[in-house]
């Protein structure tokens, strides 16, 4: 039976490094493996050659090299091909950012593949690296030769659609949070000049997150935004949070103090937005009256 062959444009000397650690286990096992290396043009090309320079191997020991092909061909793949295809992705749609944001947004898109265990399919990577496997070793039972670059193109359509994917995923994270960042900085702007209206105001959390206000003394700050806001409250396009967030930003206070849950972790997006926009004026207690459940109790 023949022993493969591979064509790679790009990744010779990665492929060969793989290889080599698979062909140490046959070496182990005392059969000898070898590469022949040729060139045709831009492709490169590795045969697969026994001790005696033989293309051909006992159809056992050529199964068992043709499936240790295709676990070194998966690694190459995933480790060095999925990154070059989603920065040509990248490159295709984003070349018109900035350069900072291109590299903060090609930051994100290696996260996103590198990330393990969110969803279904291939979103994670070791659901990719065994479908790679799979399709490799499938190919090549039927096929002496694989052109690496070729196969990702023509054969693992599904999985460049992962990849496509994965980079949709890591740009909307990144709008979000440029966005986001953008929200945060014109609050902390309104904060910084904006006259306080109240020296120190509390913010008393509740283990699932749900923040309350209360002045110097410990009363609930009253809100005149609140009546008005009702309505759309209802209608669900504002959050109780949101009210309270934005009464705290128009009270601009000189001293924000937030008072911890029973157990003590503060849970919750809404109390980092407060850190974000109030900086050093944010101060967190360790333990008082209203801290805790005592909260509810002053009914909050
Ligand atoms: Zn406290």
């Amino acid at each position: 039976m023949q022993l493969p062959s591979i064509g790679t444009q790009k990744h010779a000397e990665h492929v060969k490094r793989q290889l080599d650690s698979a062909f140490q286990a046959f070496c182990a096992e005392g059969v000898d493996i070898h590469l022949q290396e040729r060139s045709c043009g831009k492709m490169h090309f590795l045969d697969l050659v026994t001790v005696d320079g033989d293309t051909s191997a006992p159809a056992a020991l050529t199964k068992k090299v043709r499936g240790q092909v295709a676990t070194a061909l998966s690694e190459v793949i995933l480790d060095h091909l999925e990154e070059e295809i989603a920065r040509r992705i990248v490159h295709e749609g984003y070349n018109h950012f900035p350069r900072d944001e291109y590299s903060s947004l090609l930051e994100s898109v290696t996260e996103e593949l590198h990330g393990e265990g969110k969803g279904y399919g291939l979103v994670d990577r070791s659901s990719r690296r065994l479908f790679v496997a799979q399709h490799l070793k499938e190919y090549l039972e039927t096929h002496d030769q694989v052109n690496l670059e070729g196969f990702v193109r023509f054969r693992l359509k599904e999985y460049t659609g992962e990849i496509e994917e994965a980079v949709d995923r890591a740009v909307d994270s990144y709008m979000m949070e440029k966005e986001y960042g953008e929200f945060i900085r014109l609050l902390r702007y309104f904060v910084e000049t904006q006259e306080p209206r109240a020296d120190e105001v509390n913010v008393i959390v509740s283990a699932d997150g749900q923040f309350w206000l209360a002045d110097a003394q410990g009363q609930k700050v009253k809100s005149s935004h609140l009546d008005e806001l009702v309505i759309e409250m209802v209608d669900g396009d504002i959050e109780y949070e949101d009210v309270l967030m934005s009464n705290l930003i128009t009270m601009a206070p000189s001293s924000v103090v937030i008072h911890r849950p029973e157990g003590g972790e503060i849970p919750g997006t809404y109390i980092e937005t407060i850190k974000s926009v109030f900086g050093d004026r944010v101060k967190t207690c360790f333990g008082c009256s209203l801290c805790g459940h005592s909260a509810r109790k002053k009914g909050f």
